[in-house]
């Protein structure tokens, strides 16, 4: 069967549009423009005509996944923006908001084999900032960034701008599936993964044009962007991309999972974690790599404010082993390495 994957040419899509390859589906991805369709049908030509990418120039025209939900059988959605350049939240909220709509629209006029659509949200839709340690579940929406958003506008952080966009787009996934549910053919799954990490096979030209959590691993592990106390106290959650491909896979196979939304996370970190996990690594010398203090991120001084409940997407969609932070490392450096960065 036929997959539509929106966004092909990111770094998380391009994982999905592999896996996807690889157990033998056909492949349908969209990318802003010709010139980024050029280095995907060479990645994946020994595929031949099973894997193909389509022109969706902009996502948030009315109709514009028209054409390219015809004939496929399932969809993943995950283009959206990412990155730390926005002034009006608008900018990021308008691609995600009605990238998302956009797409269960043609769906529901065009998609007439769709049975399945596969939205890739975010923990940003999921966290809050707590004032004590606190698990998280699926149960849970992000309603702070949306009032910081709404309160501050333009002068509203960053991070929340893209927190508030992911959110919005997930809220309107689920009212889409509500409001239509007597007229579509296909049930929805969404996937709510926190930082991603992992080897890097979309078209990078050089280390100032990573994505955004790739650059912030990257930055961090070999351009020392973090001072001692910072690598031992900040972290996060997060999920190796390869896991996170996985998952997109199993969203589609798995029949029980529909209408429901999956944590998908390794666990707890700090950035210290990934930094020892670098000097053990051995692919650069220690010189080249940030220290910070050792072995700072573990132990029973150490608190993580957000943690997830990630039972829910172990028991229904099968997914409870994942790759470890030291493996996650290792292929990452040796992909830095390989480019010569
Ligand atoms: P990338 O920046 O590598 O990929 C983003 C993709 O979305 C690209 O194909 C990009 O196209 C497309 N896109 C961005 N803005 C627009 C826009 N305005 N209109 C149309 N297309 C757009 O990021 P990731 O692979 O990291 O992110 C993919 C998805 O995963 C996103 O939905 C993101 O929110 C989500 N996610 C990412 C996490 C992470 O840590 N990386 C964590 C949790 C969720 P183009 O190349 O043309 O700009």
């Amino acid at each position: 069967s036929k997959v539509l994957v929106t966004g092909a040419n990111g770094y998380i899509a391009i994982w999905v549009v592999r896996r996807l390859l690889e157990k033998g589906y056909a492949v349908r991805g969209t990318v802003r423009s010709e010139s980024k369709a050029t280095y995907l049908r060479h990645l994946f030509s020994t595929y031949g005509d099973k894997h193909e990418v389509v022109v969706v120039e902009d996502i948030t025209k009315e109709g514009a996944f028209d054409e390219a939900v015809k004939g496929v059988d399932a969809i993943e959605h995950t283009a959206s923006p990412f990155h730390l350049n926005c002034d009006d939240p608008n900018e990021f909220i308008e691609p995600a908001v009605k990238g998302t709509t956009g797409v269960l629209q043609s769906a529901l006029k065009y998609g007439s084999n769709v049975k399945r659509i596969v939205v890739t949200s975010s923990c940003a839709a999921v966290l809050e900032i707590p004032t004590s340690p606190r698990v998280f579940t699926e149960k849970d929406w992000n309603q702070q960034a949306l009032k910081e958003v709404e309160e501050k506008g333009r002068d509203a952080l960053v991070m929340n701008k893209y927190r508030a966009s992911k959110t919005l787009a997930e809220k309107a996934a689920w009212e889409f599936v509500e409001k239509n549910k007597g007229s579509i053919g296909w049930d929805l799954v969404v996937l709510n993964p926190p930082y991603v990490f992992g080897p890097i096979i979309h078209d990078v030209p050089g280390p100032d044009q990573i994505n955004t959590s790739m650059a912030e691993f990257y930055n961090t592990l070999l351009k020392g962007a973090k001072d001692e106390k910072t690598l031992a106290t900040l972290g996060n959650c997060w999920i190796d991309v390869r896991d996170l491909a996985l998952a997109h896979v199993l969203a589609i196979e798995t029949q029980e999972a529909g209408g429901n939304r999956f944590i998908v996370s390794q666990g707890t970190f700090k950035w210290q974690d990934f930094v020892d996990a670098a000097h053990e690594a051995g692919v650069y010398p220690e010189s080249a790599l940030s220290k910070g203090t050792p072995g700072a991120g573990y132990g029973p001084g150490v608190t993580h404010m957000i943690s997830y409940d990630t039972s829910k997407a172990a028991k229904v969609l099968g997914l409870d082993k994942y790759i470890s932070k030291e493996q996650c490392t290792k292929d990452s450096l040796e992909d830095f390495k390989k480019r010569g960065w």
